[in-house]
């Protein structure tokens, strides 16, 4: 006799408990294997760090097996599952049931990719952060370097360096005026993608809020990545002025990508208007709060940010952004606002 719902039910939650136990075990196995081959990354780093990348490839290729032994597990033993569509016993409603459960774990099996990543992430960690440091360090010293030799190919005087160039620019010569053609070291040229890591590691906790999303949302996920994305901004404008002028036209692309992928601000009519109306005033509360917070404190560059960001999103003539870009929004403003969007239908348009 064919199974019934009921047994094939309880098979396949019995096998989600066990593969869940399977794929914890596993992780701890690689955690402990992982605490050796820090120690290993640790050593190779001050002493052969031309060698960190092959010992990585191979932690990798070590580590990720696991992933594969947990994918070959869901082969053998859940994916027979997945053809119950064929039992004619099955209601199409009970085989839509087993159908989630084997999907449940298949994705439990896949975001175990992450899982090992994470432990290889770590394993790396101090080193990266060394080798960063250091990499940012002969930038900064070559660039130094620079300054004190670089002269001017047409009359010999000395040519000012004011900022780090990654890339070659034309410079004016103070002596003779010609412009001069400065060409940055290797070193030099690498200079972005360290400064990146810095600035990222010094933002880490607000990249962190962000990357793991606010429960329910309401814009509040739009709202940390602003955070997080003007934060390193200003951190690279610091450490890097020259190219963080030449990442700027590029925000507000950035921002309208984050406000499309994180609200429902474009699709109004798939949102009830509360919804609608709530998460613009959730969005535009927050920022007017901490731009309030920046005039007070003097935090004018990150302050002039954060405008720029109320302008690329704000509704044309909307009361509340402009009082924000005006610098007259107060937090009563926003709780009147927000009790008349309290007062707007729940229901969501058909
Ligand atoms: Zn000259």
């Amino acid at each position: 006799m064919m199974p019934t719902f009921a047994q094939y039910h309880a098979e396949l939650q019995a096998l989600s408990n066990r593969m869940t136990v399977y794929l914890d075990r596993m992780e701890a196995r690689a955690r402990e294997f992982g605490a050796q081959a820090k120690q290993t990354a640790a050593e190779l780093q001050a002493t052969d760090p031309n060698s960190v990348a092959t010992f990585r490839m191979e932690i990798h290729r070590q580590i990720m097996f696991l992933h594969t032994k947990a994918e070959r597990a869901y082969e053998q033993y859940i994916s027979p599952y997945e053809d119950l569509e064929d039992d004619d016993d099955l209601s199409m409603d009970e085989f839509r049931v087993l159908r989630n459960l084997t999907e449940d774990i298949e994705h439990e099996v896949d975001s175990f990719e992450d899982r090992m990543d994470a432990v290889i992430e770590d394993i790396f960690a101090a080193g990266q952060a060394n080798q960063t440091r250091q990499e940012w360090d002969r930038a900064i010293a070559e660039w130094r370097a620079a300054q004190s030799s670089f002269t001017c190919s047409q009359c010999g005087a000395p040519v000012a360096l004011p900022e780090l160039y990654h890339v070659a620019v034309y410079v004016t010569c103070g002596g003779c005026g010609s412009r001069v053609t400065f060409q940055p070291s290797e070193a030099m040229r690498a200079a972005p993608r360290w400064a990146e890591e810095l600035a990222d590691a010094e933002c880490a906790d607000l990249k962190r809020t962000y990357e793991a999303g606010h429960e329910g949302g309401g814009g509040m996920d739009f709202v940390s990545y602003v955070y997080y994305l003007t934060s390193q901004f200003r951190v690279l404008s610091r450490l890097l002025p020259f190219y963080a002028r030449s990442l700027a036209p590029q925000m507000p692309g950035k921002i309208r990508a984050a406000w499309e992928d994180n609200t429902d601000q474009l699709t109004p009519h798939e949102v009830s208007p509360r919804h609608y109306e709530t998460e613009y005033l959730n969005v535009m509360g927050n920022i007017g709060v901490t731009a309030m917070g920046m005039r007070a404190s003097g935090h004018t560059e990150h302050l002039a940010l954060i405008l720029g960001v109320v302008r690329d999103v704000m509704r044309p003539g909307d009361p509340l952004a402009q009082s924000i870009l005006d610098g007259t929004f107060t937090e009563e403003m926003w709780d009147r606002r927000q009790a008349a969007a309290d007062r707007m239908s729940d229901a969501v348009p058909r």
